[in-house]
This record gives C-alpha cells, sequence and structure tokens, in this order.
C-alpha cells in the first residue's frame, strides 16, 4: 500500500483522503469535510486538486479551502477536465429547464449548486439577465471560466453579480455584487405563466424573486377562488398575483419591508388587479396577526429561514410554533393554511411536530392535505439530501 500517486498515473496534484473516507466521493457526494483528508499536497486555497482514497485511487477533481470546515468541493467525478466538467454541468442544467419548462416563464434558476453537480453557484436567469450567486473561493477562482460558459450557452445580455452572502466569510471571502458582463440593468420585467412581475435586481432579496415557489404560486392560483386570502410574508406579492388571478375575492398582503410591499403593489397594478378589494399591512407578522381578527378563507406564511444554521434552531422552533398558534386560534372553520419552512435545519419531522403542537395549544384540529417542494429548476442532487430546504404543507383548520 502506498499514499503516492503511482509513477505510471499521471495525475496533477493530489489531496489524499484517509481510510474509509472516500466513501460518501464514490457515492458521488460532493463534499469533503477537513477531518476526511490525510494530507494536502502545497497548493493555494482555492485550487482544483486531483482527490484520491487512502490507496493512491483516483476519485476525481475538487476544489479546497483549508478555511472552510466542507474543505473540499467536488467538481468531477472522473477524469474530465475540469473546465470541461464546469461547461457539461452547465449545458445540461440548461437543457433539464428547457425540457421542464418551455415557454412558461422567463425566469428560472439555471444553475443550483450542488444539485445540477456545481457545488457553491447558483445562476438565476431573469429575461436577458443572469444573476450569478457565488459562495466559495473555488467557483470565485472559476468565474472567467464560468461566464465564458454561460456566455456561449445562454447568450445573455447581461450577467450580474449578488454574491452578498454572510457564508462567504468562512472561505475568507466579502460579501460582493455587482456587474459582470453587458450593460447595466437596475430591474427587469418577468413573465410567469401569463403574469407579470416586476424584479428589482439592485435591491433585491436573494438575487430578486423567490424562483423556488412557482409551483406554489400555481397552487395558490388553484386554490384563491371567491377566498378572502391572507398573504403574510408576501415580499414582492408572488402569491398575492397568483392568487388574483385564481379569482380571490380580497387580499391582504403583509411584510415588514416598506420597498419589498411597495413592489408588491406595482406588481398588483401591473397586471391590472389594483381595483379590487387589496390591503396592505407594513409591519411584524407576529404583532400584526395578534391584532387583526384573521377572517380568513386561505392563509399563506411563508417566513424566512428562522434558523440559518443548526444553533438557531430552538429559537426558529418557537417562532413557527407562535405564529401558528396565533392563526389556528382565529382562523375561521374551514380555513385553508398554506405554511412553509425554508429552514434546512428545521427538517420536515421537526416542522410537522411545531405545527401539531401549535394545534394542540389552540385546541384545533388541522389536518395536513398537501404536501409541496420546490420544482423543477430546484433539483436536489440524491447524493447531497442538504440542498432540500423548501417545504411547504396546505392545512386545514376544522
Ligand atoms: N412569499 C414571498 C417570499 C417571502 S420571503 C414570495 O413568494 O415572493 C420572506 C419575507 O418576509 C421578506 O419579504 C421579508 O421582508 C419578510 N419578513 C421578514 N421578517 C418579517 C416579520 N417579522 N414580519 C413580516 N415580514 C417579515
Amino acid at each position: 500500500m502506498t499514499d503516492l500517486p503511482r509513477p505510471d498515473d499521471p495525475g496533477g496534484k493530489a489531496v489524499l483522503l484517509k481510510p474509509g473516507k472516500d466513501k460518501a466521493v464514490r457515492n458521488r457526494h460532493h463534499w469533503i469535510f477537513s477531518g476526511a483528508v490525510r494530507r494536502f499536497p502545497d497548493f493555494e486555497d482555492g485550487e482544483i486538486l486531483d482527490v484520491r482514497d487512502a490507496n493512491g485511487g483516483f476519485l476525481g477533481r475538487g476544489y479546497f479551502n483549508r478555511r472552510s470546515s466542507i474543505t473540499g468541493r467536488m467538481i468531477a467525478f472522473d477524469e474530465t477536465p475540469p473546465g470541461e466538467a464546469v461547461e457539461n454541468a452547465v449545458r445540461r442544467a440548461a437543457a433539464l429547464r428547457e425540457r421542464l419548462l418551455g415557454g412558461s416563464t422567463d425566469a428560472f434558476r439555471v444553475v443550483n449548486g450542488e444539485g445540477d453537480g456545481l457545488p457553491g453557484l447558483i445562476v438565476d436567469r431573469y429575461g436577458g439577465v443572469l444573476v450569478l450567486q457565488i459562495s466559495t473561493l473555488g467557483i470565485e477562482r472559476l468565474k472567467p471560466a464560468i461566464l465564458d460558459v454561460l456566455e456561449r450557452t445562454l447568450s445573455p445580455e447581461t450577467i450580474l453579480e449578488k454574491s452578498n452572502l454572510p457564508s462567504r466569510r468562512e472561505e475568507g471571502m466579502a460579501p460582493f455584487e455587482g456587474l459582470l458582463r453587458g450593460r447595466p440593468v437596475e430591474a427587469v420585467e418577468i413573465r410567469e405563466n401569463g403574469l407579470r412581475f416586476r424584479v428589482d435586481l439592485a435591491a433585491s432579496q436573494k438575487t430578486g424573486f423567490y424562483l423556488d415557489q412557482r409551483e406554489n404560486r400555481k397552487l395558490v392560483r388553484d386554490l384563491a377562488a371567491g377566498r378572502r386570502v391572507l398573504n403574510a410574508f408576501c415580499y414582492t406579492g408572488g402569491f398575492t398575483i397568483a392568487a388574483w388571478a385564481g379569482g380571490a375575492a380580497s387580499i391582504t398582503s403583509l411584510d415588514v419591508s416598506a420597498p419589498a410591499l411597495e413592489l408588491a403593489r406595482a406588481n398588483v397594478g401591473l397586471n391590472g388587479f389594483s381595483g379590487r378589494e387589496n390591503t396592505y399591512l407594513l409591519g411584524d407578522a407576529f404583532e400584526t396577526l395578534r391584532r387583526l381578527p384573521l377572517d380568513f378563507d386561505l392563509i399563506i406564511l411563508d417566513p424566512p429561514a428562522f434558523a440559518k444554521r443548526k444553533s438557531e434552531v430552538v429559537a426558529a422552533c418557537r417562532g413557527y410554533k407562535d405564529i401558528h398558534r396565533i392563526v389556528f386560534q382565529k382562523c375561521p372553520e374551514g380555513a385553508l393554511i398554506l405554511t412553509f419552512s425554508c429552514s434546512y435545519f428545521v427538517d420536515e419531522k421537526l416542522f410537522r411536530q411545531v405545527i401539531f403542537q401549535a394545534a394542540g395549544e389552540a385546541g384545533r384540529r388541522v389536518q395536513i392535505i398537501g404536501r409541496h417542494r420546490p420544482t423543477g429548476d430546484h433539483p436536489v442532487n440524491v447524493f447531497h439530501p442538504e440542498g432540500d430546504y423548501l417545504k411547504g404543507w396546505l392545512l386545514h383548520a376544522g
């Protein structure tokens, strides 16, 4: 047994894994934790290295950063050269969207990180504009090559970056936002299933719009007819517009962000729904829901991730429980509640426990009548369950 590449092997600089620590990589899991590494070669953080098992057997290539606890992320599980592996992954990702979405929308996620075999990279498309989110130093170093591939495969007019992620600190990178290619763009109008949305790219959350809720916007459209709707945590009104398109009787849109609420109002106008019974409430949802009578037939709860890290799970559950208890205490008999958790750390089982506790405390009979996930432009790699963050449940309060 040797821990050096065999002399007849032309491989480059290699990371050697500890005995038994090659299993996850062999299973095509992208992450290599620092504890799995037996020896690094001389290298610069962010560099792409060969990855070998304890016997020197070649496993593929990944980029490495010693500062991060996830020290390596695989970009190829075979001999494909890194540039080609990235190009192939982008092409495969783009082809999947083409097959799944056809012409139903001009806004979708083109590359979903590990879900598309490209850890550390998100690419969202808003019409002619691509917005990149880069979370790792390895992808940062690959950026020029990635931009070339995106231009070749998708022919965008503009490429922006919105990498204002706190997690970049662990990689030794500051947040960054700016124009990468093409002409500057502040805002765009997108179309989704016949509805129009203005997306403020300059001052937005995430990359601009909650693309991961597309299928749930359809669901709301199907559920809304004749119903009085509360859209809590409405952001720029995605569910509000969908509910109007589905024939809602009235809609109350609530958010703590004034610019988000303004854009929600503008989007209502853009779709010709201004003359209807719209109420906009600016304020904290917890406080506002405690104060309102909650005479609604369809209540949408789509809060931000209450737990961004594991240590916040307990506090997050308290938040989820409070908001559901308030709703269950006051909503009318037969109300439907479409509720979401986008905290990866609050998994499906925990989310269910919290909801059931809230129902118990409110003394309410609550049924789960639907389970909902993001759609095909947010694929989850089966080897990487960490990518499965958003879950939505449709509840019935009897
Ligand atoms: N449902 C939206 C996305 C929601 S994102 C969509 O489909 O587009 C979460 C939203 O919650 C953000 O707009 C944020 O401003 C808002 N928010 C965060 N904390 C809040 C609070 N305590 N009360 C009300 N809104 C809050």
